[in-house]
C-alpha cells in the first residue's frame, strides 16, 4: 500500500516515515527540502533497510503532485508539508498563507481527482488559542495570535467542508502538542535551522557548549513552579500516531488531539535533561515571550478510544533521545 508523505524530509515526517515503513507500507515523499535535507531519507533507508521513493518538488504545483498521483496507485496521503515558525509567520505572513494552505488545496484536490480517499493532516495544539488546558477536541477554536496558527485552523475547515461535499473521504486531523525527542538509532532528529526556537533544541545546543545558557521565558505562570507547562510528547510516538490514523476507516472529517496527557514545565525539564544526561544546564529568567501561554496539555482521551493509540514514552526517554541525536550530529557535522 503506497503511502504518499508531503515533507516526509522533515522532522515528523521522516520518522513517521519509519513507522510506516515498519507497519509494511510503501513510501513515497514529496519534499522540496526547503527546510530538510535528501540525505535524511537516505538515512531513513539505512535505518529501516527499506526503499524510499523520492519526487524533490513544491506541493503547491499541481502539475507536479498531480504527476506523482498519476505515477502511483496511493491508498493514502499524509500531509506534512508547511511552514511552522510561529515568529516568523508574523512578519511573513503571505508566504505562510501561501505555502501552506495552497499546499493543502492542492493536495484535497489531487485526492479527489484521483479517488484517493484518505487524508492524514498536520494540525496544531496552537488552534486552541489561549483557552484552558486540558484541549478536547470539540471545544470552539478561538483565532489565533499568528498567522501559522490561522493556517491550520484554516486547513483543517477545507478539509472538514471537503468531507461534508464528497462522503467518500476519511479524513484525521491530528493536532500535534509538542514533538521532541529522535529515533534511538540516534541517526535522524530535529534539524533546527540557526538558533533554535523552540525549548529542546535549545537546551541540547546549550548542553553542548554551542549556546551559553537557557533564556527561560517567564517564571511567574500559575503552574507547578512559575514556568510554562506544556504537553511534550516524543516524535517516535507521533510517528506511530499518523499509522493509527490511517488505519482508522471512519468516514468523515475527525480532529485528534496527540499528545501524552501530562504538563511538564520548562524547569521540569531541565531538570530532568540534567539528570537523564548527566550534564549541567545553566539557565537566566528573562521575560515572558511575547505570545506564549502559561499552560497547554491535551485530552487524549478520544485517540486513545477511537485509534487505540497512546504515548509510551516519557519526558527522559524524550531527552536521552534528543541529546543522542544531538551528539551524532556533532561527530559526523550533519
Ligand atoms: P519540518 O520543517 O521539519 O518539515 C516540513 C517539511 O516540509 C520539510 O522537509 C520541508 O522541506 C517541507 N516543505 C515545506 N513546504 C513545502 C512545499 N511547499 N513543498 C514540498 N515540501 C515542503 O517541520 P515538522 O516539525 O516536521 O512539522 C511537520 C508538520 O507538522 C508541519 O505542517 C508543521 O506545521 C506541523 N506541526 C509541527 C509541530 C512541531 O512542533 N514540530 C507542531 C505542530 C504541528
Ligand atoms: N521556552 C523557554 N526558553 C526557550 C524556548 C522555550 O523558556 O528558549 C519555553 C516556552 O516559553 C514554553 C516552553 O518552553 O513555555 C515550550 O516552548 P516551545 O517554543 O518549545 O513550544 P511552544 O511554545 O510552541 O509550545
Amino acid at each position: 500500500m503506497n503511502i504518499l508523505v508531503t515533507g516526509g524530509a522533515g522532522f515528523i515526517g521522516s520518522h513517521t516515515c519509519i513507522s510506516l515503513l515498519e507497519s509494511g507500507y510503501s513510501v513515497i515523499v514529496a519534499d522540496n527540502f526547503c527546510n530538510s535535507e535528501s540525505k535524511i531519507l537516505e538515512k531513513v533507508m539505512e535505518i529501516t533497510g527499506k526503499r524510499v521513493i523520492t519526487y524533490e518538488i513544491d506541493v503547491t504545483n499541481e502539475e507536479q503532485v498531480n504527476s506523482i498521483f498519476k505515477n502511483h496507485q496511493l491508498e493514502a496521503v499524509i500531509h506534512f508539508a508547511g511552514y511552522k515558525a510561529v515568529g516568523e509567520s508574523v512578519n511573513k505572513p503571505l508566504d505562510y498563507y501561501y505555502n501552506n494552505i495552497l499546499s493543502t488545496l492542492v493536495i484535497a484536490r489531487a485526492c479527489q481527482m484521483y479517488s484517493v480517499n484518505k487524508i492524514v493532516f498536520s494540525s496544531s495544539a496552537t488552534v486552541y488559542g489561549d483557552q484552558n488546558s486540558p484541549f478536547v477536541e470539540d471545544m470552539n477554536l478561538l483565532p489565533t495570535t499568528n498567522p501559522y496558527g490561522e493556517t491550520k485552523a484554516m486547513s483543517e475547515r477545507i478539509l472538514m467542508d471537503m468531507c461534508v461535499s464528497d462522503s467518500r473521504f476519511s479524513v484525521a486531523l491530528l493536532r500535534y502538542f509538542n514533538p521532541v525527542g529522535a529515533h534511538s538509532s540516534g541517526l535522524i532528529g530535529e534539524e533546527p535551522r540557526g538558533i533554535p526556537n523552540n525549548l529542546m533544541p535549545y537546551i541540547t545546543k546549550v548542553a553542548k557548549g554551542e549556546l551559553e545558557n537557557l533564556n527561560i521565558f517567564g517564571d511567574n505562570y500559575s503552574t507547578v513552579d512559575g514556568t510554562g507547562v506544556r504537553d511534550y510528547i516524543h516524535v517516535m510516538d507521533l510517528a506511530k500516531g499518523h499509522v493509527a490514523a490511517l488505519q482508522n476507516k471512519k468516514n468523515g472529517a475527525h480532529v485528534y488531539n496527540l499528545g501524552t496527557g501530562y504538563g511538564t514545565s520548562v524547569l521540569e525539564m531541565v531538570k530532568a535533561f540534567e539528570e537523564v544526561n548527566n550534564i549541567n544546564i545553566p539557565y537566566k529568567i528573562v521575560d515572558k515571550r511575547s505570545g506564549d501561554i502559561g499552560v497547554c496539555y491535551a485530552d487524549v482521551t478520544k485517540a486513545s478510544r477511537e485509534l487505540n493509540w497512546e504515548a509510551q514514552q516519557n519526558i527522559r526517554d524524550m531527552c536521552r533521545d534528543a541529546w543522542r541525536y544531538e551528539k551524532y550530529r556533532s561527530s559526523v557535522k550533519v
